[in-house]
């Protein structure tokens, strides 16, 4: 008797050895993960512990990142580019931009900008004023969506709508500009009864200027000048034309800026009547079209009915017509003693500074699928912009077909 009941006792010890034991291990971090193996429980460095954390150190692909905060200054915010459609249902006179420029609150090109206004956006002019540069400057109204707003435009940007009178039917050549022949260039510069044309292919050298769809641009350029001059001299009269460049090299193999210089040197070495730099823009891919970049000032006038005539003379090849457009430095220390912003491009401003008449001609842009493939994609597409801007040339000059 007394034997079984010490047997008992050790039975009943060991049950709650085996219970301490279970319950001990149920709380063990392990058991959830293994289900009742316990060996691999009191064994800690097993499998489960390291496979879980691993999953989750590596990024859900499909987790949204947190956002982050890129604060849009306040003075360079410019609202996407809208499109005055009509004219403002206000009275005043009609005016249209005739370059792309800003809507702003106030008079003055330091002012904040509330628009950009694309070229040929229709303006009615409410009022002049002065900026404190004395720049003159109109209030304007304008249509954005529908709605008339109020803001005001550099007088300069904008050409005064024309009175509908009746046009007299003209047997002419094409109009210039607002189809006023004044325009058009007087006798040449030296006198000598021969006109003398300075074209220049933009870049060249170790300036390629744009890259795209396989070609660069500095080989367009001068393929574009080549087919220019070679049309003009064989087909008209008293005209000769000198290129900047006549192969892939720069004219200062140094620095941009002497380049550009040294071009409107070489123009004005020659005596040049008209200076025309060839180039394609890359904006992008945005857009599409040619665009004319002209000086301010005096020559201003003239050089945009060159600009106009190319222009016009492109868009008969489809090339859709971004129009001229005069840029100002926007930097007070380029700007005259009067205030007013010189230009914006170094080679309208020197070359008007010489006294020539002349323009920077943006062909089309490079970087856009469709104005690549349907304008710049081969030697003949090329050429025809080279004619294009002959005829162009050969109209402002008025030179006789020989
Ligand atoms: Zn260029």
């Amino acid at each position: 008797m007394k034997r079984y009941r010490r047997g008992l006792e050790l039975l009943l010890v060991a049950v709650a050895a085996i219970l301490v034991f279970l319950a001990c291990s149920r709380v063990s971090p392990g058991t959830e993960d293994d289900g009742s193996d316990g060996g691999a429980t009191i064994a800690p460095s097993v499998t489960p512990a390291e496979v879980t954390p691993t999953a989750e150190l590596t990024p859900d692909p499909t987790a949204t990142p947190t956002p982050r905060n890129t604060p849009t200054p306040v003075d360079d915010f410019v609202p996407p580019v809208k499109k005055g459609s009509k004219y403002a249902d206000v009275d005043g006179q009609k005016g249209t931009l005739n370059e792309r420029d800003y809507f702003r609150t106030a008079p003055g090109r330091n002012q904040r900008r509330i628009y950009r206004l694309e070229y040929r956006t229709k303006v009615v002019i409410l009022n002049t004023v002065k900026s404190e540069f004395n720049e003159i400057w109109y209030k304007v109204a304008i249509v954005i969506d529908g709605q008339t707003e109020y803001g005001y435009v550099q007088a300069s940007s904008v050409d005064l709508g024309t009175t509908p009178t009746p046009t007299p039917a003209k047997t002419g050549p094409t109009n210039i500009g607002q189809g006023d022949t004044t325009l058009r260039h007087g006798p040449d510069r030296d006198g000598d009864g021969i006109y003398v044309v300075t074209l220049d292919p933009g870049h060249g050298g170790a300036f390629t200027g744009a890259a795209h769809y396989g070609s660069i641009e500095k080989n367009m350029n001068l393929a574009v000048a080549i087919a220019c001059k070679e049309y003009l001299e064989e087909n008209y009269e008293n005209v000769v034309v000198y290129l900047t460049r006549s192969g892939d090299q720069s004219i200062d193999p140094v620095s941009d800026v002497d380049d550009l210089e040294q071009r409107v040197h070489v123009a004005d070495d020659y005596q040049s009547d008209i200076m025309v730099s060839l180039h394609f823009d890359a904006d992008g891919g945005k857009y599409r079209g040619a665009e004319g970049l002209v000086p301010k000032g005096e020559l201003n006038a003239k050089s945009m009915a060159l600009s106009s005539l190319i222009l016009q003379n492109l868009e008969k090849l489809g090339i859709n017509n971004l129009g001229n457009r005069k840029r100002r430095s926007e930097r007070s220390r380029y700007s005259y003693p009067d205030g007013e912003y010189m230009d914006g491009y170094l080679i309208n401003r020197l070359a008007a500074e010489k006294g020539i008449v002349n323009c920077i001609i943006e062909h089309a842009q490079m970087d856009n699928e469709s104005d690549f493939n349907d304008f710049c994609s081969t030697p003949e597409k090329l050429k025809k912009l080279g004619i294009a801007d002959a005829i162009g040339i050969a109209t402002y000059l008025d030179l006789k077909k020989k």
